[in-house]
């Protein structure tokens, strides 16, 4: 099976570390080396950054409906070579070919969305005490941005925030995962060919703190945008704080799934167990604290237990396989910890809770029954197939418990109650929510978190709002 070696994008041109350096790439599923990936070091930084600022100055001055047609153009190229992506995908992280084509298939929706969006960017007339007085508010792109985006989804996590940045006129240059390098080059490959000019966008891969503490700071950056966890996100944020850099963070979750006494118990493994296991639980809005009405609880453990039980792990090339590997070796010995933590503080396994054969990184599809508050897995995010559940009594405790956490990334609840969905959607305190159904992601709806999952939006036209300044203009016309 054909790898590639990913190289550096820089000024238009795809090239090697200055220094020469690489990174071996290794395939979750085999634990085999299948390719390598360019280290940059500063020297390659410098040169990136004085091309961001080119690519800046220059892109800035296309006309919005100019800098559509070539978003365009690169979705129509992503959907063409939507096959091999997905591939090359499937091969660094793990996910079954299908979610991975998907998520390719799905860039080239959220490319098409933004490159219309972004001509919609419009200012305001506000009318003026002075009639003689024309007053203006201008929306200019923010400039030059740095984006370090995470494993998990290899070429969504970057499409968002490069399309955020193109489509209002900004250069960016990324940080994209080290692990999983070459899915995301295709996806800027796919811009650099559909006519992006030299600098307006750029690639790197190296040491992410080093790299980061580099471009954060300096003066041509003058935005990040960062997804990963919460430790780390919150570093950059302080960096970005003492430089005063715009800054958008998507952080870690631990999302509640509320399940009342009167839902539909069979929608909710469904929805809620089906996204549980979907890129083997590496999902920053993944369902992990199932909160069940005691009088639905034994009920819906054995539905949510039959779905672990149905999902087939392999590896994601292979015909039928419903779960890949874990992307790297570090996340078996962390679902290890959640698991062992859980049942020595009384919880039950009622699926999965090992580690499946010696070779490749595969972790059953779990489910824990009666875990108690203070288990690990009830307060640190597992980044894994994990699902946790517990029972409660009425709805107010359930949302109690939701809250209790720092994250507020994603919920879910499922209920037959409109009375209920209201008092969800009013208390919950998370960025997203979703009632009797999966995720969706769409472009058009806004993405984010808040309190310790982050802040800032990377969908809607909120998603834009945080690549753009705000200029108010003040034109005596005399
Ligand atoms: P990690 O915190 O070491 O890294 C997460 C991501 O941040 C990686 O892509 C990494 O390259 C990057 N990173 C780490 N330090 C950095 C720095 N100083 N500057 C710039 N980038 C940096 O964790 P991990 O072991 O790779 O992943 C596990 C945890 O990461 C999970 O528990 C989860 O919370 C979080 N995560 C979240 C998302 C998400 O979608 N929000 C995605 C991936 C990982």
């Amino acid at each position: 099976m054909s790898y590639p070696n990913t190289q550096l994008l820089i000024d238009g041109q795809w090239c090697d570390a200055a220094s020469g350096k690489t990174l071996a790439v290794l395939n979750p599923a085999t634990g085999q080396e299948i390719g390598r990936v360019a280290h940059a070091d500063r020297a390659d930084l410098d040169r990136a950054l004085a091309a961001a600022q080119k690519g800046f100055e220059h892109w800035s001055r296309v006309p919005a409906v100019e800098r559509s047609k070539l978003m365009r153009a690169a979705a129509g190229l992503m959907r063409e070579r939507a096959d091999a992506i997905a591939r090359e995908m499937t091969q660094e992280q793990g996910k079954p070919l299908a979610e991975a084509k998907g998520e390719v298939l799905m860039s080239a929706d959220i490319i098409e969305w933004f490159a219309e969006e972004g001509r919609r960017v419009y200012g305001r007339v506000v009318p003026s005490r002075n009639l003689a007085s024309q007053q203006l508010v201008l929306k200019e792109p923010v400039g030059p941005v740095a984006a370090f985006t995470p494993w998990n989804f290899p070429i969504n996590q970057v499409v968002r925030k490069l399309c955020a940045a193109l489509t209002t006129g900004c250069s960016i240059l990324v940080k994209a995962p080290e692990e999983t390098p070459a899915s995301p080059a295709s996806l800027l490959r796919a811009f650099v060919d559909a006519g992006v000019p030299a600098g307006v966008v750029g690639l790197v891969y190296g040491d992410p703190a080093e790299i980061s503490s580099y471009l954060i700071p300096h003066p041509v950056i003058r935005k990040i945008t960062f997804t990963g966890s919460t430790p780390v996100g919150k570093q950059l944020a302080s960096l970005a704080g003492l430089h005063m850099k715009r800054a958008t963070m998507e952080l870690g979750g631990h999302a509640p799934v509320i399940i009342a006494e009167d839902a539909d118990i069979t929608l909710a493994a469904r929805a809620a167990g089906g996204a549980k296991f979907r890129n083997a639980g590496q999902v920053c809005i993944s369902p992990t604290r199932f909160l069940v009405h005691e009088s639905r609880k034994a009920e819906f453990v054995q539905a949510l237990a039959q779905q672990a039980q149905r999902v087939k792990v392999g590896d994601g090339l292979a015909e039928g396989i419903t779960m890949g590997p874990l992307a790297n070796a570090r996340r078996l010995g962390a679902m290890a910890q959640f698991t062992d933590d859980a049942l020595s503080r009384g919880a039950t396994v009622v699926a999965g809770g090992q580690r499946l054969g010696e070779v490749g990184n595969f972790y059953a599809p779990t489910v824990l029954a009666d875990v108690p508050l203070d288990a690990k897995i009830f307060n640190d995010e597992p980044f894994g197939p994990m699902a946790a559940v517990r029972g409660f009594n009425t709805l107010d405790e359930a949302i109690a418990e939701a809250n209790r956490l720092p994250f507020g990334l994603a919920g879910y609840a499922f209920t037959r109650s409109l009375k209920n969905a209201h008092q969800l959607s009013q208390q919950l305190q998370v960025g997203m929510l979703w009632i009797n159904q999966p995720a969706a992601a769409w472009p058009e709806m806004p993405f984010g978190g808040v309190k310790d999952s982050g802040y800032g939006s990377e969908g809607g036209i909120e998603a834009l709002e945080a690549y753009l300044n705000t200029k108010s203009v003040s034109v005596l016309c005399d």
